[in-house]
């Protein structure tokens, strides 16, 4: 049975496995033949000309196609196989996208359509798990079998291919599920739930009716603090009085205490977590000394290494002074600690003690050292490092090829000549790992290769089992061996473990670092914890990253809550994202030779590899494991104002012939990508946007595409001309810079493509040949997120003016008060990234003016771009409830064009800027921001009421002067929500306590809150 399509010299055929065909239309045919015939009729199908099965005729429809394209054998036959973009093979792979689609195709490989139409439904439109069985009969009317034209020949391949069309969108699907709900075709399985439901209910009549139910429910749990409760007057006596929302979460944390070991507290940046900290270990040490405790309190302190001269001084020193605190330096003095503890000392009455140790240090064991063998390459001159263990040649990855690993990879200095290495072979100085006894060596530990690299694709370059090595590269350096000077060290946490609970407090700051279960500071952590009675752990990024990140935590400081729930210690970190997080899988189709037919057929085996996790977290792990046991604080909760705040885009003409150079560059590529995508081809815009942003940033590197599409459409390249000088957008950046050091500012520069194209390097060197010095300069490309902070600190001490970097570094987590002026020379197309980034240096702590620029090159993508992200900053900010749906259409742009492409796109209207500045103002409408002259004076008062206000809560009486203000901050804070309440529905009055149910839409939006959801209904008390 052939596949023939006619061309307009000559026709090509191949011998056709299957087609699957709707009608007169082809959805998907696989066929095999000479390469060439092979290539012109996947290009044929895909630029929709006829197509010939034996006698028949098809054509392909108008959706958007894919390909598969492949040699086999010694490459003298090809495999090629098109098929509907819409098509689902095997129900998961390829699910379609965009939920206004009715059409959709299965084909079920193995032809069990109905799991496979079970599959589809429950991955693209979300449906329940629990009804599986019952999808392929509820929708039976939606779905009509397509004909599958089998070559007899290979039926061996897919004896049970079958396939379907499915007519049915999102809201149809539901509204079936609704209906089928309510009259008792589907039914809710059995649960352990005490309520009633009747599936004819609206969500409304269903809280109506157990309203009581729940309200048991409610009464039981009662909050171990409220805003409404007194504080404990200890609060009043520290040294550094915090605001009252601080002092609410030291009082939530002690009230936890009380019933549990370990609190968390979650303090985003700038909410004081030392101060919480430090307010939680005087409580309770007051609380001792009222019971007439006969010791005194002792509390360990865990730290990031660089931050404890500064807990020592600033936070404890300042907030605890009478507080004794001593730094654990070595395991000497945590051995002559745990030699005193054991001779029975304690505290003396009524006073405290504070230990503090670096994490880092504690975690230590030996000195890491790596394995790896440096010998000469099997069968060439170089030489190479080799794995202890399976002895190959290690290998690293470089855009996508494998190379031998270097010295210079896990080595810092040079590689031991071969002289050196031929002297030590003589004299017998040589070691095992084929390096001379007297050549020191200092390993780079990089994470890259901290294992042998023979594992599994993708991640390695093997692909079978039996190749698997992945031994670990490290291990602890051998003083006899000469690796290290050092004796070997004792594990400072494990010293502590000893004391046996000797510690009342354990205060571990930024445990969130200590995540990685078997790591060192996984392990530290673990002996910290358990050398206290109790633990408060400080994070200000709790729930930021990925949910496994939570599990070693909560595992080690509430086991129980785990094994409550069905974990046990061997649960993996895959087992746990499954639930709590977020997993990616991705599937590779791989070929395999199926010797059961004409020897030369290959066919695609889905070959799943192993599941990765992404950040995300699901909001049952907070509520299960987390919401009863932390204080989460946030910085607008401190009712602090902040600085003055603008952004401001400015549009810039490009020189002439750098604009008539952009047009034409921008014209080709646009033509060309829309050529491909035409053709069906995949990523056919991937160069576009990253290739026309460039030549607007960079004409003096030109530009060069080549499209290397070599089949029916035939090659091309389109290359754009080297310009030299500076464009006007880089003459606007020298001279805005120039002001801003003028006034003492420091300026953080924003890039985006910051590999290949070297714009961090180009902005660095054009303001340096305009004058400003090279030490005040620097560029941040600090991978490792948690020595960034660190970087940046460095930074500040030696007077940096000028930051610049890629504005993805900056993301989260960083502070960049020292650099008032952020300037996005390059845009992102991810809207959060860049909202973050132009935060950064807007924050509590601030006071100068802060301003956000964003020079635009008018006339190129790069307008085209700022409007995409206007429009999803909008987006954004409706989402989050600050602005209403009825605004949004001003801020957005025709979503339709997505792709954003066209130069007619990339000119600026004359009010852009305005909305731009519109919308930014919206999302700052709920701060309180001051100018800067007025702001230190502003803040100052604030404080001292804020002070105030914390101790009259406290119940200490304080002046009558500040009564005034007084009465006003504590007024903000009684009501919690501010909801409309005129349509209140009644609730049976025996419902006790409950009064109503309201419907949210009608909710009015407050300074500091965030909208709910849409259709959202509460229970008024
Ligand atoms: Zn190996």
């Amino acid at each position: 049975m052939r596949i023939t399509i006619q061309s307009v010299e000559r026709s090509f055929d191949a011998r056709l496995h299957f087609a699957v065909v709707d009608k007169k239309e082809i959805v998907a045919a696989s066929y095999v033949g000479v390469p060439e015939s092979v290539v012109a009729i996947t290009a044929g199908i895909i630029e929709a000309r006829e197509v010939r099965i034996n006698d028949l005729i098809f054509n392909r429809s108008s959706d958007a196609f894919r390909r598969l394209d492949r040699r086999i054998g010694m490459g003298d036959v090809a495999h090629g196989m098109v098929f509907n973009s819409l098509a689902t093979i095997d129900g998961i792979n390829n699910v379609i996208q965009g939920d206004d689609n009715s059409k959709g195709y299965i084909i079920s490989v193995n032809g069990n359509i109905k799991d496979d139409i079970s599959a589809h439904v429950i991955e693209r439109f979300g449906l329940p798990i629990e009804f599986k069985e019952q999808y392929s009969g509820l929708f039976g009317f939606m779905y009509e079998e397509l004909e599958v034209i089998q070559n007899p020949d290979f039926l061996g391949l897919y004896p049970n291919l079958r396939a379907v069309r499915f007519d049915g969108n999102e809201k149809e699907v539901l509204e079936i599920v609704e209906s089928a709900l309510k009259n008792g075709m589907l039914i809710i399985p059995k649960s352990e739930v005490n309520g009633v439901f009747n599936p004819k209910w609206s969500m409304k009549e269903y809280m109506i009716n157990n309203a009581q139910a729940m309200n048991k429910l409610l009464a039981e749990l009662k909050p171990l603090h409220t805003m409404m409760d007194k504080l404990d007057p200890a609060i009043a006596t520290m040294s550094r009085i915090p605001f009252p929302a601080q002092a609410h979460v030291i009082q939530g944390i002690i009230n936890g205490l009380e019933i549990s070991n370990s609190e968390w507290t979650a303090a985003n940046m700038g909410t004081g977590k030392s101060i919480q900290a430090c307010g939680v270990a005087h409580v309770l040490h007051e609380r001792r000394k009222r019971n007439r405790a006969k010791k005194g309190m002792a509390v360990l302190l865990s730290a990031p290494g660089i931050t404890l001269r500064k807990w020592q001084t600033k936070e404890i020193g300042k907030t605890l002074p009478y507080a004794k605190t001593t730094i654990i330096r070595s395991a000497n003095e945590a051995l002559q600690m745990l030699e005193k503890v054991r001779n029975g000392y304690r505290p003396a009455p009524g006073e405290m003690e504070i230990t503090i140790v670096g994490i880092d240090k504690a975690k230590r064991d030996a000195e890491p050292y790596f394995s790896g063998i440096w010998k000469r390459v099997n069968g060439k001159k170089h030489y190479g490092w080799h794995c202890p263990d399976c002895g190959r040649q290690l290998m690293k990855k470089v855009e996508g090829e494998w190379f031998g690993l270097e010295w210079s990879d896990v080595a810092y200095g040079e590689k031991p000549s071969a002289e050196r290495l031929a002297d030590a072979r003589v004299e017998k100085m040589m070691r095992h790992n084929g390096i001379p006894k007297d050549y020191s060596v200092k390993w780079r530990r990089t994470k890259q290769f901290m294992k042998c690299s023979y594992v599994l694709f993708p991640k390695g370059h093997v692909d079978s089992e039996e190749e698997v090595c992945g031994t670990k590269l490290y291990r602890p350096a051998v003083k006899n061996l000469g690796e290290t000077r050092n004796t070997p060290t004792t594990n400072i946490s494990k010293v502590f473990k000893k004391m046996k609970k000797y510690f009342d407090l354990a205060i571990v700051d930024e445990a969130h670092q200590c995540k990685a279960g078997g790591s060192g500071r996984g392990d530290a952590y673990d002996k910290i914890v358990k050398s206290a009675k109790k633990n408060l752990n400080l994070t200000g990024t709790l729930v930021n990253g990925k949910a496994s990140s939570m599990k070693e935590l909560l595992w080690r400081t509430t086991p129980k809550d785990l094994i409550e729930k069905g974990f046990t210690d061997s649960t993996g970190d895959l087992a746990w994202a499954e639930k709590y997080g977020k997993l990616k899988q991705v599937v590779f189709l791989q070929d395999a030779v199926n010797s059961s037919s004409a020897g030369w057929v290959t066919r695609q085996r889905r070959k799943p590899m192993q599941p990765t996790e992404e950040p995300g977290i699901a909001p049952q792990m907070t509520a299960q494991f987390l919401l009863h046991k932390t204080a989460f604080l946030d910085i607008d909760d401190l009712g602090l104002p902040l600085v003055e705040l603008v952004e401001k885009p400015i549009f810039i003409e490009p020189k002439p012939e750098h604009g008539a150079a952009y047009r034409e560059f921008h014209e080709q590529m646009y033509d060309k990508c829309l050529k491909l995508a035409h053709a069906g081809a995949k990523g056919a815009w991937s160069k576009f946007n990253p290739a026309v942003l460039n030549y607007a940033a960079r004409p003096d590197l030109g530009a060069f595409y080549n499209f290397g599409f070599a089949d029916a459409i035939g090659e091309d390249i389109i290359t754009a001309p080297k310009l030299t000088g500076y464009t006007s957008k880089e003459e606007w950046l020298i001279n805005q810079i120039k002001s801003e050091l003028a006034e003492n500012r420091g300026v953080v520069i924003y890039n985006t493509y910051t590999g290949e194209y070297q714009l961090n390097e180009r902005t660095f060197q054009i303001l340096e040949e305009n004058g400003v010095k090279r030490e005040e300069m620097r560029i941040l490309n600090e991978s490792n997120t948690e020595k960034r902070s660190e970087v940046l600190q460095k930074y500040e001490e030696d007077g940096v003016k000028v930051v610049i970097t890629n504005m993805k570094l900056v993301e989260v987590g960083l502070d960049l008060l020292a650099w008032p002026t952020i300037i996005a020379n390059q845009l992102t197309y991810e809207v959060n990234v860049f909202r973050q980034a132009a935060k950064r240096s807007h924050r509590i702590g601030q006071h100068r003016l802060c301003k956000v620029l964003i020079p635009i090159l008018n006339g190129t993508q790069e307008v085209s771009q700022f409007k995409k992200v206007m429009s999803a900053r909008g987006h954004a900010l409706m989402t989050e409830g600050r602005l209403d749906r009825g605004e949004l259409s001003k801020y957005s742009y025709d979503e339709q064009s997505s792709l954003a492409t066209d130069l007619a796109q990339c000119f600026a209207e004359a009010d852009l800027a305005n909305a731009w500045e519109e919308l930014a103002a919206k999302e700052f409408e709920e701060l309180e921001m001051i100018a800067e002259s007025e702001f230190q004076q502003v803040l100052d008062l604030r404080m001292k009421e804020l002070a105030e206000t914390t101790l009259k809560l406290c119940g200490v009486a304080t002046s009558p002067i500040l009564q005034n203000t007084e009465e006003k901050e504590v007024e903000q804070d009684e009501s919690l929500f501010v909801f409309d309440f005129s349509q209140e529905q009644e609730v049976a009055e025996d419902d006790g306590g409950f009064i109503s149910v309201i419907d949210l839409s009608s909710y009015k939006k407050k300074r500091t809150q965030k909208a709910p959801t849409e259709n959202q209904l509460v229970f008024n008390f």
